[in-house]
This record gives structure tokens, C-alpha cells and sequence, in this order.
């Protein structure tokens, strides 16, 4: 059986091999793994590995592991939906919130932010494939929320994170990520310098297009329950 730091190893390569292949810079994808359901003995063994971000979907989960983990120098992201009445907490206890998809929401992690951190980074969720079902903003109203949320005072804006509809072709894999990196890209934001977007089953058409973090689960630790 592969270890956690042979699966890591294997999905850095696959990372490498494909900047390489569609031209982008050397390291500019980082690797997000996926925790969640996920005992704390697999986050050390993956930090033990070398990987130092981690991606959270449920609170109170994250929140006992950062508690045994508190000596590690881990940089949190919360990849869950938010709940408004858990925003106080996520904002004392993340580095990075992914799924942020109204004002309100974002209104309250910044006025929740303790003074002392430095401010939230926040990544927009944006519905691409306009499904009923997903969460996110419409590539429409995207703009509009980053100039609002630009404005609160201890967030900043990291750029965008997208959970496409499923697809098996590369290429049609592909175009929703073209067109929101393109409206990303237009609004001329220096500080919109992050795409996190591709998983497991899409990663070589999310690097093509231009992600900069890709959140993997199943593939480093294995299969949830
Ligand atoms: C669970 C999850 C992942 C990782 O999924 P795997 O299929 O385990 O690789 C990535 N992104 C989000 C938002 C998730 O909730």
C-alpha cells in the first residue's frame, strides 16, 4: 500500500509534469490537501512529508485538530460552506476562507477578524457551471462583490475558487475555467492572484487554464467513510 508521502510525492509530479506541459511557471500550483473526515495522525504524516496547507470542510472537526496540532506552523484554509453563525469562530481560527459568497458573509468575517491576526484571506466562490444546486456567485455578479468586499477593512481578497459541473472531455473541462480566469483577469486586480480551482479528476485542465492551488483529498489520504 502507497503511504501518504508516496501519494504526495506521486500527485507533486503530476503537478510539475503538467505546469510543464501547458507552460506555466515552475511552482506556481500549490498543492491544497484535503483533511476533512481525515484523523490527525494523516496531517502529520503528510506535514512530516513536507506539506504545509491544509483544507478543512467542518468546523468543530478543524477546530480539535488545530487544537492537537497547535505546535505546527500550518496555514489553515476553510473549504466548507459557511454558516453565518460560525463566521466568528472561522475568522479567529483560518488564514484562508474559500467559499465566500455574499457581502453579509464577508461583512461579518471582517468585523469578526481578531485585530492581532493579520487580514482573512478570502477567495470568492463562483458557480461557473450555473448549477441550480452549487453555491457561488454568478460570473456576472462577481465583479461587483469584489469592489464591495475590496472595501472591508481585515479581509483581502485573494481571488477566486470554483467547483465546476463534472465533465469527461479536456476540452469542455476546460472552458468554464477559461472564461472566469478571463473576467478575473479583466478587472486588473494585482491582489486577484489566486484560482483555486481543480481536483482530482480535472487537475490537467485546471492547471491549462491557469489554477494556482488545486485541493486534493481522496487521492493523499485515501477514501472517506
Ligand atoms: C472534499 C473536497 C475536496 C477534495 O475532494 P477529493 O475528492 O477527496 O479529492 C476539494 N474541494 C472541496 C471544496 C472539497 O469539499
Amino acid at each position: 500500500m502507497p503511504t501518504i508521502a508516496d501519494n504526495l510525492k506521486q500527485m507533486k509530479a503530476r503537478i510539475r509534469d503538467a505546469e510543464e506541459l501547458y507552460n506555466r511557471p515552475q511552482n506556481s500550483v500549490q498543492l491544497l490537501s484535503v483533511s476533512k473526515m481525515k484523523p490527525t495522525s494523516a496531517i502529520v504524516s503528510a506535514y512530516q512529508a513536507g506539506q504545509r496547507h491544509f483544507g478543512e470542510n467542518y468546523m468543530q472537526e478543524a477546530l480539535n485538530k488545530q487544537s492537537e496540532l497547535g505546535a505546527f506552523d500550518i496555514t489553515w484554509h476553510f473549504i466548507g460552506a459557511i454558516q453565518s453563525n460560525k463566521t466568528k469562530v472561522l475568522a479567529a481560527h483560518f488564514d484562508w476562507i474559500h467559499c465566500v459568497d455574499s457581502l453579509k458573509i464577508a461583512q461579518r468575517l471582517s468585523s469578526q477578524r481578531p485585530d492581532f491576526l493579520s487580514p482573512l484571506n478570502i477567495c470568492i466562490q463562483v458557480n461557473i457551471s450555473n448549477e441550480e444546486s452549487k453555491s457561488g456567485v454568478t460570473l456576472k455578479e462577481l465583479p461587483n462583490l469584489i469592489s464591495e468586499i475590496s472595501e472591508l477593512p481585515n479581509l483581502c481578497v485573494r481571488g477566486v475558487m470554483a467547483i465546476p459541473a463534472p465533465q469527461i472531455d479536456f476540452v469542455a473541462q476546460r472552458q468554464p475555467y477559461r472564461t472566469l480566469v478571463a473576467t478575473v483577469k479583466s478587472l486588473n486586480n494585482l491582489n486577484l492572484n489566486t484560482f483555486s480551482f481543480g481536483m482530482s479528476d480535472d487537475l490537467d485542465a485546471a492547471i491549462a487554464e491557469g489554477s494556482t492551488l488545486v485541493r486534493i483529498g481522496t487521492a493523499l489520504f485515501g477514501m472517506r467513510n
